[in-house]
């Protein structure tokens, strides 16, 4: 009798600590415009280029891990509206320097010193130092060791750390921990966290322009920035990044800058044949996202922004653009997949609930 008794409640505890245990998460990936805007104009309240990923499971809601690409002006106020703070991004990496992805970064960095100098240090992940054809040097370590020093020169860093001696001594920079890579034309892993797993390949733009993969078990998604084709003007058989498109292979999710055909040069925008050229156009990005099998295309920093005007000092021939302007040109190149024509926070699930 003792002994059925004790067996019986083995076996009732057994099936309730089953019970009790939690059932396997699925894993889950978001993937979240920050900012929307093409080049250094300010429009509309857009924010600047920007996308940040998020990883996790159903248990966290896909937020463990918290990867921002790019970092265009209003970066944080973006993560705020996703209730995500500077402490909380857990790396960053950048597709190249130009000021339109890098403005908010001074902010970010500059949080994170203020209220994060305890933490742990912010990895930026970004090209070696590269020096363009016309001599000059694009230095993201720079960037990153100079981020705070007008603030360092303004005496705000000394002021701020005579009420909190914990902040660190050097400011925003002290928070950072750079990692470089030589972007080549094979995608190489550059980052890695667990199953989270970042590669990226060189891409054509401006000197050290590097697009971006991030592999997880819920799913992958490419950042492309700004890449355009390694032959710089027509004829060539398309404007995309054929080291992008290899990049992508098999990705779900490709989210990339896009330049409407409009602005060409033979309509008359005014924009700089070069300056155009450098971007991938709208239909392009539809024909690559059909040929690597994507199941959605994210086009973000859309030149031109919707509804404007003008984009910076250029005409918008036949604009101002709408969302179904861009949309229609996707639907000529024949990819059927979600087509997101990119507004700020603009975000996929994946996997979808
Ligand atoms: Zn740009």
């Amino acid at each position: 009798m003792g002994f059925l008794s004790g067996f019986v409640r083995m076996l009732l505890t057994l099936g309730l600590g089953l019970l009790l245990m939690p059932a396997q998460a699925a894993p889950c990936m978001i993937v979240s415009l920050t900012g929307t805007q093409s080049g250094p104009p300010a429009v509309n309240g857009l924010a600047g280029a920007g996308t940040l990923v998020r990883y996790g499971d159903d248990n966290n809601d896909c937020n463990a891990v918290r990867l921002q690409f790019d970092a265009g002006r209003g970066t944080t106020m973006r993560l705020s509206q996703l209730g995500v703070s500077p402490g909380q991004v857990t790396a960053i990496f950048f597709t190249h320097v130009h000021s339109d992805h890098a403005d908010g970064f001074a902010d970010l960095a500059q949080l994170r010193w203020n209220f994060n100098s305890n933490g742990p240090k912010l990895d930026v992940v970004c090209a070696d130092d590269m020096t363009s054809a016309l001599g000059f040097t694009l230095s993201c370590r720079n960037l990153v060791a100079h981020i705070g020093d007008a603030y360092l020169k303004s005496g705000e860093i000394a002021q701020r750390r005579s009420e909190d001696k914990s902040r660190l001594p050097g400011g925003p920079a002290d928070v950072l921990s750079i990692k470089t890579f030589l972007p080549t034309n094979d995608a190489q892993g550059v980052w890695s966290l667990g199953e989270v797993k970042v590669s990226a390949i060189r891409s054509t733009h401006i000197t050290g322009h590097a697009s971006y993969r991030v592999d997880t078990p819920a799913g992958s998604v490419v950042i492309g920035g700004d890449a355009g084709n390694d032959v710089t003007s027509p004829p060539r058989a398309s404007s995309t990044s054929a080291q992008v498109e290899r990049l992508a292979q098999g990705a779900d999710i490709v989210v990339h800058s896009t330049m409407h055909p409009a602005m060409g040069p033979d309509r008359d925008s005014g924009m700089p044949a070069d300056v155009f050229h450098r971007q991938s156009l709208v239909g392009d990005l539809g024909a690559l996202a059909k040929r690597i099998g994507a199941k959605h295309l994210m086009l973000t920093h859309l030149a031109p922004p919707l509804g404007a005007l003008r984009h910076g000092p250029y005409k918008v021939p036949g604009g101002p653009f709408t969302q179904a302007d861009y949309l229609k040109v996707v639907a000529e190149s024949g990819f059927n997949g979600n087509v997101v024509v990119g507004t700020d926070l603009a975000t996929i699930r994946f996997p979808s609930k």
